[in-house]
């Protein structure tokens, strides 16, 4: 059976559009290997209705609303190839089976590169974050720090400032800040260490304390960091499709992007702010595009 659309990435990009092509009447099949950025979250917040709700309990609330459209099957399955063929694409996944759609969408998310700190990844989720606008609330007025080896580590600190004034900016070696900068921030109060991090102590993924290479040791609740990152899965350029300068998809107000029957939603276009209600409505949009395509394509 030919799909009317394949959907890579079951987060909140790829279920809403899951939900509309389903209400739509579509034969879409969701791909999802569960592999979210934000697994290692406790609590997702921002999103209206559902402030402070694990991951785990939206996703599985966004499939109990899918599975009341029967035409939607989510099928647990990485996908591993993607190609363009006749009007369409084919689908390979990573146990060999081949899917044949009319479209897909583009829901894969972004993968992450956390900075080069020693044991970052025990603390990342639990006190120490990317996103001010989804943690920031929780760690009000506590002794942050912000780490991070970027040239945006300065428009971070000024943000980070908005929820807390007890701060310490760490670079981790990096020359990352001007002498400008520097001074700007220490006018403010706040603390800046130019050397690497040695070591992040604390329990439970609670930080407490972070030492750095020359041995100076300081004490921090939690805090931010910048990751790098890259999209999730390399079939959106391998297609062709256009990408912005920050390393998103190109799309239109209806997630279509600069190829035919490609559409994307979610982190993988629009970068930033990385929030799951955008990405929601974001796969939202891609989907009213896909079934309005189609639609017009088949009334002739
Ligand atoms: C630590 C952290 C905390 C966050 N906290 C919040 C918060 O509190 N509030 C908020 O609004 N936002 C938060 N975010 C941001 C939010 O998680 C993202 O904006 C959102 O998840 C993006 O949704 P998405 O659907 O685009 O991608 P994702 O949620 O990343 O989903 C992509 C899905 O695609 C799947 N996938 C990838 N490749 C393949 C493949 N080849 N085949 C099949 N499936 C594939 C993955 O397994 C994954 O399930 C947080 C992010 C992080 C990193």
């Amino acid at each position: 059976m030919r799909l009317d659309c394949a959907i890579i990435g079951g987060g909140p990009a790829g279920l809403n559009a899951a939900l509309v092509l389903g209400r739509s009447r579509r034969d879409v099949i969701l791909f999802d290997h569960n592999k979210p950025r934000n697994a290692v979250t406790h609590e997702s917040h921002g999103f209206i209705t559902r402030d402070g709700i694990p991951p785990r309990d939206f996703r599985r609330l966004a499939h109990e609303d899918i599975a009341k459209y029967p035409s939607v099957t989510i099928k647990p399955d990485k996908v591993t190839e993607v190609e363009s063929k006749g009007e369409g694409f084919q689908l390979t996944t990573g146990n060999g089976v081949m899917y044949q759609a009319r479209t897909i969408i583009l829901a894969a998310g972004l993968k992450e590169a956390l900075p080069a700190v020693p044991g970052i990844h025990d603390y990342y989720g639990k006190s120490l974050f990317s996103c001010p606008y989804c943690d920031g609330w929780e760690l009000r007025d506590k002794p942050l720090v912000v780490i991070s080896e970027g040239s945006n580590i300065f428009h971070l600190v000024k943000i980070v400032y908005n929820w807390s004034k007890d701060m310490l900016v760490c670079t981790n070696g990096a020359n990352s800040l001007s002498v400008e900068q520097i001074g700007q921030l220490r006018q403010k109060g706040i603390q800046i260490n130019l050397h690497r991090i040695k070591a992040l102590h604390g329990e439970n993924g609670q930080l407490s304390r972070i030492v750095f290479a020359n041995n100076a040791a300081v004490k921090r609740a939690g805090g931010f960091i910048t990751p790098s990152w890259d999209q999730a899965v390399p079939f959106g350029e391998a297609l062709g499709c256009a990408m912005t300068q920050a390393g998103g998809f190109i799309t239109d107000d209806y997630g279509r992007t600069s190829v035919r029957g490609v559409y994307a939603a979610g982190d993988s276009s629009i970068i930033a702010p990385a929030q799951l209600i955008i990405a929601a409505g974001e796969g939202s949009k891609a989907a009213i595009g896909v079934n309005t395509d189609l639609t017009v394509q088949d009334f002739g």
